[in-house]
């Protein structure tokens, strides 16, 4: 079968999460389902399960520079997909690695787990800013990452529109900042959104997609997926940004309704990414 997509693949570069519902494992779960290949570089140990993190440790900045190097002159990536980066020697590492990278890098801005424990230090949101954020080509934060990271107020759909562009505007290098928006309040619709960067002297264009609140304690890892469903997407599209948003934000709803029935652990449960439907 000649299929173009299956000459290229993704590299993950994440913290890993040894109970299976974020970080490394949830990408590689959802590049599997999504029907792309993935290597995986792996920036920090976690010690979690569903009830939290409780310890962290990072690798050593040199080895997982080298890591991103041993795959890049080998093998065939067109996408790089960024979450827990951990410290800001590992963020410059990082950036050393994908100097020369000519291909999409998809930065997911991870800041802390589901729980609340935080996941990069607090000097090192500066050389993430600059290591990671300013070479990646789209950024998929959600509102408090947005909020934190940008210093930005995401209170309402026009406030998350405008930090959205003044993203774009502050780093070049991005075509498009997707937001998540899940930690709005509650309603019965969730809406996510996609500001992505106008062609020539263009407007900046926006695209909303909801879908409806899922009242779920399967939620470990949502960040991670989206993002890195995202990234399969946009690899087998061909590069189609907007397609590749809509069918992350269709996949997420399918996931989480197909996740909310079970339970593994006693805290957030993760997703359930082998028994969704492709
Ligand atoms: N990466 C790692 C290694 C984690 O442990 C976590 C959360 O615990 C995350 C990323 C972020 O998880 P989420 O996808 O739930 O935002």
């Amino acid at each position: 079968m000649n299929n173009p997509h299956t000459d290229k693949m993704v590299l993950s570069i994440a913290g890993s999460d040894p109970s299976g519902g974020a970080g490394i494992q949830a990408d590689l779960k959802t590049f599997c389902v999504a029907g792309v290949y993935s290597g995986a570089v792996i920036t920090c140990l976690t010690v979690q399960n569903t009830r939290g993190v409780t310890a962290y440790e990072p690798v050593a900045p040199e080895l997982v520079k080298e890591q991103i190097r041993s795959v890049l002159e080998d093998m065939p990536v067109s996408h790089i997909k960024t979450g827990m980066i951990g410290t800001a020697g590992i963020a410059a590492g990082i950036g050393e690695a994908l100097k020369d990278f000519p291909g999409e890098i998809i930065c997911d801005p991870v800041l802390a787990a589901t729980g609340g424990q935080p996941l990069l230090d607090l000097e090192a949101r500066e050389a993430f800013l600059e290591h990671i954020a300013g070479r990646a080509t789209v950024l998929t934060p959600n509102i408090p990452e947005l909020e934190i990271l940008f210093n930005e107020r995401c209170t309402c759909a026009e406030e998350i529109i405008r930090a959205g562009n003044r993203v774009l505007e502050q780093f070049p290098g991005l075509r498009a900042v997707i937001v998540k928006g899940g930690h709005l309040p509650v309603s019965d619709q969730v809406t996510d959104y996609m500001v992505g960067r106008g062609e020539g002297s263009g407007e900046n264009t926006v695209i909303a997609e909801s879908h409806p609140y899922i009242n779920s304690e399967n939620t470990h890892g949502t960040g991670c997926t989206f993002a890195s469903a995202f990234t399969a997407f946009h690899l087998r599209s061909g590069g189609d940004d907007q397609a590749a948003f809509r069918q992350a934000v269709s996949f997420m709803d399918q996931l989480l309704t197909c996740s909310v029935s079970h339970s593994l652990g006693s805290g957030k449960g993760p997703l359930m990414h082998h028994i969704i439907q492709s």
